[in-house]
């Protein structure tokens, strides 16, 4: 089975308008999943988690998720007037059936998915927004590859076969040798094929704000034997305007759009 996995939407409906059409576009993808991050630092979160409810078979609980609907913690002052304002617009929602719908919604998004090998991909698959020690919150950064091997070790002796990360923003595959390669540097089409027997961690990068210097929205999409990376592009403009327009979303999270950082 074919799944495109998103990430890191934060609000940016555009972005994920144009990557939900793109996903459509390609036949061969029989679901849609989401790691997490779906709301947070973007202007249209109501619309963000309506869709990913729509359109995804499930999805993840991310740190900036937990945010809104719990407390923000170790947010910068950015991050954390993002995160209340995005609350204020849940709460402001007049039809209380849909309010009570998003709060359901965001309440039961899961820490892990676990799927055993042969049940939907021939390899184990586990899903986590952050990293599989420390699920929400921690990052596995891709110089972690070269200079933390003891946490890439921990981390890669708690994953079976597949490991689907967000949470960086930045796309690639962590091998267990352990290695970092983003999406350039695989090969025929930003396409990764599995070794038998290795482990892999795929970041699918993000939709809504990438970090890798190229502003087009991020995903990936895993079947058995492989994963590729896509990238969409989307009117950056549309979401930079609404964000300048509402005092509590930084402008830099406008400006950060446009450079892809
Ligand atoms: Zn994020």
């Amino acid at each position: 089975m074919s799944t495109a996995i998103i990430s890191d939407i934060h609000g940016n409906a555009v972005a994920l308008k144009s990557v939900l059409q793109d996903i459509e576009s390609r036949t061969e993808i029989e679901r849609i999943v989401c790691l997490g991050d779906i709301i947070g630092y973007g202007p249209e979160p109501l619309e963000c988690v309506d869709l990913v409810a729509e359109k995804c078979a499930w999805s993840l609980m991310g740190n900036h998720d937990f945010g809104v609907l719990y407390e923000p913690t170790n947010f910068n002052p950015g991050a954390e007037s993002a995160a209340y304002w995005t609350r204020d617009q849940f709460d402001a929602e007049q039809d209380e059936e849909a309010r009570a719908r998003r709060y359901g919604f965001l309440g039961k998004l899961r820490v892990r998915v676990v799927e055993p090998a042969g049940e939907i991909t021939s390899r184990a698959l586990l899903a986590v927004h952050g990293s599989p020690r420390k699920p929400i919150n921690e990052y596995i950064f891709p110089d972690d590859a070269l200079n933390s091997p003891d946490k890439m070790k921990q981390v890669f002796d708690l994953i079976e076969g597949i490991a689907i990360v967000g949470h960086t923003h930045v796309p690639g595959i962590f091998t267990d040798e352990p290695d970092f390669y983003p999406p350039g540097e695989i090969g025929d089409g930003e396409r990764y094929k599995f070794i038998e027997g290795e482990k892999a961690i795929i970041n699918v990068g993000s939709v809504g704000q990438p970090r890798d210097l190229d502003p087009r929205a991020s995903y990936a999409v895993l079947d058995n034997e492989g994963v590729s990376f896509h990238r969409a592009e989307y009117t950056i403009a549309e979401t930079a305007d609404k964000i300048r327009e509402i005092p509590e979303l930084n402008d830099w999270l406008a400006d950060r759009l446009y450079e892809g950082r």
